[in-house]
């Protein structure tokens, strides 16, 4: 089976929020579609593990902020990375409660809409979730950004097969010697050798290149490669 023929499928990004007890958390999602026009109802997939997830299954009910272009890595950081288990996703995120009750995020975000709970499939790892739209509203212009304008422009990264992709290891070994800062080019972390990275046993004065191949992201669980060196 050819397995890159799934990644020719078009999707959207989106921010699915829901609460439970007064706590309220979100994650990023791009499996959202349209099941049906009248009344219009979603077709949402979450994985299992997400404490989303709960909070859905727990308020039978779920909103959908629609992002658009300019929504920073930063921002998909902190909502597609990082755990609502670990932090709270909503500090100093800009917000208002729906009609629903539930939390709707407004950085960022061209539209959105509430959705209240009317099915949901058992699908191995992920449940998908099947929710009637009680509201919608736009509010913004800014364009809906897609999966592979995510992919490939706010990455901004070259293939390897582009004429313009510079091979880091090439444009960096000359800095290695004064052991360079990198920066997660995912969520900000920042790792500095002469920190190094303690609650992962990397010792202090470890250069970046001599971080274990299976080092990640302590902040957001993204690998080496998703980092950039820092020029100072
Ligand atoms: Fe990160």
């Amino acid at each position: 089976m050819d397995y890159k023929v799934f990644l020719s499928i078009g999707y959207g990004m989106y921010l699915v929020a829901s609460q439970d007890e007064g706590q309220l958390n979100g994650q990023i999602a791009n499996a959202i579609v349209q099941i049906t026009a009248e009344p219009p109802t979603f077709a949402v997939s979450i994985n299992k593990e997400n404490l989303t997830h709960s909070f859905i299954e727990k308020s039978r009910a779920f909103t959908v902020s629609i992002l658009g272009e300019t929504t920073s890595m930063k921002f998909i950081g902190k909502f597609g990375f990082k755990s609502g288990r670990k932090i709270n996703k909503f500090d100093g995120t800009n917000f208002k409660m729906g009609k629903s009750g539930l939390p709707i995020v407004l950085d960022h975000a061209t539209a959105f809409f509430e959705c209240r709970l009317i099915n949901s499939f058992d699908v191995g790892n992920y449940t998908v979730f099947i929710g009637e739209a009680v509201n919608a509203e736009t509010l913004n212009d800014s364009k809906p950004m897609t999966y592979s304008y995510y992919r490939e422009v706010i990455k901004g990264k070259s293939p390897k097969t582009a004429p313009t992709y510079l091979d880091k290891k090439k444009i960096t070994k000359k800095k290695e010697s004064i052991m360079s800062k990198y920066e997660c080019t995912v969520c900000g972390y920042v790792y500095d050798p002469a920190v190094g990275d303690i609650d992962n046993d990397i010792e202090p004065g470890t250069s970046f290149e001599d971080l274990p191949d299976d080092w990640v992201c302590p902040e957001c669980g993204v690998g080496k490669e998703d980092f950039e060196i820092v020029e100072e």
